[in-house]
């Protein structure tokens, strides 16, 4: 069995200026890069999950989605980083679907999927969705990038991505 990260997108990837889809205005946070390379030398697989109601809201199309996602492999590829898969949400919050966080359903396909070890997983969220989402799925490891917090189900509080190098190992 294998272990893997979970990352959220937004506000964990890339700055969340709110229902990003077009790559112009996607911003990667800097330190994203050499901390997932330090991630995959540690032999996690990582995965993205993400709610995008954006796509049920109109604001923008699965083939949106679809596009800034081929960019956001190629710049991790040519970083030498492999995202296994990116998984996501195009539900809106009243459609009541089966996929979007807090519910666990895309951390368990990927579980499924790539036959993932989810004791020794962690999901890296800057939301409460995020941290009930991995919980949900079983996962101990739960790590909130936001301080502003306290009432969390996260293990862990913390400042950026790259601070979460000093808990991962
Ligand atoms: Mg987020
Ligand atoms: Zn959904």
């Amino acid at each position: 069995m294998k272990k893997a990260i979970f990352l959220d997108r937004d506000g964990v990837i890339n700055v969340d200026s709110g229902y990003v889809y077009k790559i112009d205005d996607f911003e990667f946070f800097p330190d994203v890069f050499s901390t997932l390379k330090y991630f995959q030398k540690q032999n996690f697989l990582i995965f993205i999950a993400t709610n995008q109601s954006g796509i049920a809201r109109g604001y923008f199309t699965h083939e949106d989605f679809d596009k800034l996602n081929r960019y956001i492999l190629e710049e991790f590829r040519k970083e030498g980083i492999v995202i296994s898969k990116i998984y996501f949400c195009p539900h809106s919050p009243d459609e009541n679907c089966e996929c979007r966080k807090p519910k666990p359903k895309m951390l368990l396909d990927a579980m499924s999927e790539f036959d993932i070890n989810m004791k020794k997983s962690c999901m890296i969220g800057d939301k409460e969705s995020d941290m009930e989402a991995g919980h949900n799925a079983g996962i101990k490891n739960l790590i909130l990038i936001n301080k502003k917090s306290p009432k969390s189900v996260a293990k862990y509080n913390v400042n950026s991505l790259s601070d979460t190098i000093k808990i991962i190992f």
